[in-house]
């Protein structure tokens, strides 16, 4: 399990990356190329903008991939290897599914 890594969506400078996988599902995201505007919170809110690659996974907007997002956030706080453990074998079984689990 690799907890670390995007959460669907990923900016970067223009044409630098051919593709990029979503650190969420491993899928190859689709991507929109020469896109102006701003890629983070400080500089919208300084109504900066520059041209920019945005890769976005076609399922980041689904309740199975929004919850994986949801554990790994809380797996990365956890000081217990155990935990982590099982909160990756939930991660695998949402993954193999595409659904969440009640
Ligand atoms: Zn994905």
């Amino acid at each position: 399990m690799e907890w670390s890594g995007n959460d669907g969506r990923v900016t970067t400078d223009p044409g630098i990356v051919e593709m990029e996988s979503c650190g969420v599902c491993g899928a190859q995201m689709s991507v929109k190329r020469n896109v102006m505007g701003p890629t983070g919170f400080m500089e919208a809110m300084g109504k900066g903008k520059h041209l920019h690659d945005v890769f976005t996974c076609l399922d980041r907007g689904t309740a199975w991939h929004q919850r994986i997002v949801a554990l790994k956030n809380e797996a990365i706080n956890l000081a217990s290897r155990r935990l982590r453990d099982i909160i990756a074998g939930e991660i695998d079984e949402i993954l193999r599914t595409k659904q969440v689990p009640e």
